[in-house]
């Protein structure tokens, strides 16, 4: 039994403050749901967060990292610094990423190893554009990013870490894929697990899906086997909305 994971990604939004208001707010209502339960937030109130979740069963995690440990690269934040301040989760691969900072497959399996290699989870995001979808193209666009994402990895690694498919079109558009459409690309992702290592790692691996999630269509996704949870953006942004949806997943 694969257990379900609600991730949220806040992408560049709240303060430190603010963080730490909408953490007081979301455990006063979440409580063991059964639910992993992931806040994926900027940088800086990351240390803020993971102190004020201790104990809670709230994962935080970060949306980036660079891949070395440390090292001349300005701006950079390494494993070893989200690990000092007791981040679990790292979101790897964002199509925001590779799209405004043209991210590459191999940048994301150099982070998504190392990653694993400091004892965070990876959530690594795949999915294709509208063109490629129209084009026909998803299902060769997605079995690239995957099989890239987590080459050379061994087979343990592979069952611990989280992959996310988030088509690129229904990130923020308010246009989410329908459950049957994400759920066959997931299940797609599943094969291409299975094909690169055996059956038993693909189906202990969660595969989560991203993409205009929210409380009205949460349930339509869940109800599909493949289906192991959801990344969120915009509805991850308010306390009370998050709640409905990890409570939906429980
Ligand atoms: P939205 O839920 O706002 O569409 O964003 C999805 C996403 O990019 C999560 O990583």
């Amino acid at each position: 039994m694969r257990q379900p994971v609600i991730a949220g990604n806040w992408k560049m939004y709240k303060t430190v403050k603010e963080s730490l208001e909408y953490l007081s707010n979301f455990q006063a209502e979440v409580k063991n749901e059964g639910v992993e339960t992931v806040l994926c937030a900027p940088f800086l109130a990351l240390s803020a967060l993971t102190e004020k979740a201790e104990g809670s069963g709230i994962g935080i995690g970060a949306q980036n990292m660079h891949w070395e440990q440390e090292g001349a690269y300005t701006g950079e934040i390494s494993p070893t610094m989200l690990k000092a301040v007791n981040v679990s989760y790292v979101i790897v691969g964002h199509s925001e990423r590779r799209t405004y900072f043209s991210e590459t497959d191999e940048q994301v399996r150099l982070k998504t190893k190392s990653a694993l290699d400091h004892d965070l989870i990876p959530i690594v995001c795949v999915g294709e554009t509208l063109e490629e979808r129209e084009n026909g193209n998803t299902q060769e666009v997605v079995h690239q990013q995957v099989v890239e994402a987590i080459q050379g990895l061994r087979s343990k690694e592979v069952s611990r870490l989280i992959l996310a498919y988030e088509p690129v079109w229904a990130i923020g558009t308010g246009r989410s894929a329908t459950e049957k459409d994400a759920g066959d690309v997931i299940q797609w992702i599943r094969k291409i697990v299975a094909d690169q290592y055996d059956q038993q790692v693909a189906n202990e691996v969660r595969i989560l899906y991203g993409g205009s999630v929210k409380p009205a269509n949460i349930d339509s996704f869940l109800s599909n086997q493949d289906i192991d949870g959801a990344l969120v953006g915009g509805a991850s942004l308010d306390p009370d909305t998050f709640t409905q949806l990890v409570k939906a997943a429980s």
